[in-house]
């Protein structure tokens, strides 16, 4: 595995005569640290790396069915009713037994968050930006161990697993970085005769509500984001993954996060619809459909009594995610890229390709191609690391077959079109592709999030990018082609938030990629990137007229850039 990386934390003599907290505030620092690199992929093809997985696999299964406790204030708290999660590829196997929180534990929850928040707000920032590189640390030594989890709770093969938790590692390393930076901050000129300071301070608590599909990465980067920028925060994971929460948020203890800064609810919409309208919550970082999240942004706008700040809402939501292909591109690549972006994780991604629009040139060899392609994905169990697994739960299965039931009457079905019987009753669905489809059809503008393809023709490259851009979606599209003109004039035409030229639409990497999606697919953060962590955090701007303090401590001050 990888070394622990190091880093110090310094702190500079005071000087006194100045406010001596904001003295300290920025002037303590973080040091040592090496610029920030994504974590590397593990290569599962070494007999080293199958083994420790496949160990880690074992020690998970060992503790199948524990149950696991709130965490309000940093005491573990327990309620009356539980509820589990289980495998998807083996629905009778129990992953975790959860405490589901009812309206007290909710509202106690919010309110250690209030509390902690006044000492957490003034903790120095390099003490925020270390608890996060300790528990980066902590989970590229546990790296394994995480995937195993992810494997056995949601379904993801070990690829799959091994991107997560490595975009787990990189949020929480990067979003140190960038706390750093946002703490050194400064206007853009001094005016003359004048001391300009431009501070970042934290909101106060925050609703982290994430999504069942990168239940770490997701969860972990809303929530390092919060925290690090001095914010306090109230947890509810999705309840088709409460495991992975609660051994993330073990893991923040162990690597010692003080009490209440996290505080770990468990439970369901209406835990939800709790928190999101409560008084106190001054933001809801949120990752799900288009529906709860709109329907979130409408509560938050609700001003409650007594609440006396306007909610910020961060908002990334559905896409209907589309590929380009033109008639001079490399096939190859676009065939691989498009099976990659459309069935990876069983096409369960925000960023998924579900649908590919394909210059009428090459339309039936590309058809033909892709059908070969898609036929040969292995389908079976995560944790035997198969191609393709499962889908989520009972629900998605439903509503990915009455999809495929719907295009079976509107288009043609290429490949795929039922769902799968293999051992262990698990929710599994062949991946589908179906031809022919028409711009405007269901198949076509609906979120699907399941392993389903819709290939339409296009007439020309202007056709094309008139049917990437009708649907309410605009989160991530790729092209691929070999022309400069049609790379520039996508780049300029094709409106999503995230496009990637002769490459597949998913797997965006933390600072290289910033992620985020215009229209419906939402409030475009770009997590990831240079600008996310100012979402977490209100910009207070102070100008002191010079010479009313002692002219010697101003002079040692600007030589220390404070
Ligand atoms: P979801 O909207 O059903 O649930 C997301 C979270 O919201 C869960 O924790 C859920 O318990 C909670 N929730 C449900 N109803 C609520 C309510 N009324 N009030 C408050 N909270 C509520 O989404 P999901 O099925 O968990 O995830 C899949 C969706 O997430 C897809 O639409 C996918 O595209 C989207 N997604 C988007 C991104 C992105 O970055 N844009 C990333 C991953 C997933």
């Amino acid at each position: 595995m990888h070394a622990l990386r190091s880093f110090s934390v310094v702190t500079e003599s005071l000087p006194l005569s100045y406010n001596e907290h904001e003295v300290f505030m920025r002037t303590n620092s973080v040091t040592n640290l090496p610029p920030f690199s994504n974590e590397p992929f593990t290569d599962f093809t070494t007999a080293e790396n199958k083994r420790a997985m496949q160990e880690a696999l074992s020690r998970a299964r060992a503790e199948l069915g524990h149950t696991y406790d709130l965490s309000i204030a940093g005491a573990a708290t327990r309620t009356t009713t539980t509820f589990h999660s289980v495998n998807p590829a083996t629905p009778s196997e129990i992953i975790g037994v959860h405490y589901a929180a009812g309206a007290k534990e909710t509202l106690d929850t919010i309110h250690a968050a209030q509390e902690a928040f006044a000492a957490w707000r003034r903790t120095h920032v390099s003490d925020r930006v270390e608890l996060l590189l300790r528990a980066a640390a902590m989970i590229r030594e546990r790296h394994f161990d995480f995937c195993a989890w992810l494997t056995l709770e949601v379904g993801k093969n070990w690829a799959e697993a091994d991107a997560d938790v490595g975009e787990t590692i990189d949020f929480l390393e990067f979003y140190a970085r960038e706390a750093l930076r946002l703490d050194s901050a400064t206007t853009p000129i001094q005016y003359p005769g004048e001391r300009n300071q431009l501070r970042y301070i934290p909101l106060g608590v925050g609703a982290v509500i994430p999504p069942w599909n990168f239940p770490l990465a997701i969860m972990a980067g809303m929530t390092a984001a919060s925290i690090v920028t001095g914010n306090t925060v109230v947890l509810k994971p999705s309840p088709d993954a409460p495991t992975i929460a609660a051994r993330f948020i073990a893991l923040m203890q162990e690597a010692g996060l003080p009490d209440g800064v996290i505080n770990l609810v468990q439970g369901g919409p209406e835990v939800g619809r709790t928190i999101v309208e409560h008084p106190q919550v001054r933001f809801i970082a949120f990752t799900g459909s288009k529906k709860v999240g709109l329907e979130i942004h409408e509560r938050a706008a609700h001003t409650q009594p007594g609440q006396h700040f306007i909610k910020r809402t961060v908002l990334e939501l559905g896409g209907k995610d589309t590929i380009i292909v033109e008639g001079d591109c490399d096939l190859d690549a676009a065939v691989d890229g498009v099976t990659a972006s459309a069935f990876g994780f069983n096409g369960q991604k925000c960023s998924a390709c579900s649908r590919v629009i394909v210059a009428d040139s090459i339309y039936d060899t590309f058809c033909d191609r892709l059908k070969l392609r898609v036929q040969a994905l292995t389908i079976g169990a995560p944790s035997e690391n198969f191609q393709t697994g499962p889908v989520i739960n009972e629900a998605a299965k439903k509503r990915v077959l009455d999809y495929i039931a719907t295009g079976k009457q509107e288009s043609r079905l290429l490949v795929g079109g039922s769902e799968k019987d293999l051992p262990g009753s698990g929710y599994y669905i062949e991946p589908t592709v179906f031809a022919d489809v028409a711009p405007t059809s269901r198949l076509a503008q609906e979120e699907i999030f399941g392993p389903v393809l819709a290939v339409i023709r296009s007439t020309n490259f202007d056709d094309a990018l008139t049917i990437a851009n009708n649907t309410e979606y605009g989160l991530t599209g790729a092209i691929y082609t070999a022309s400069r003109d049609t790379l520039n004039r996508a780049s300029h035409e094709f409106h999503v938030g995230n496009l990637y030229l002769n490459r597949k639409c998913t797997g965006a990497m933390v600072g290289a990629h910033p992620f985020g999606g215009f229209n419906m697919s939402g409030t475009d953060s770009k997590a990831g990137g240079p600008d996310y962590l100012t979402l977490f955090t209100q910009a207070k701007s102070i100008a002191e007229k010079r010479g009313y303090v002692n002219e010697a401590v101003e002079e040692q001050e600007e030589r220390m850039g404070i």
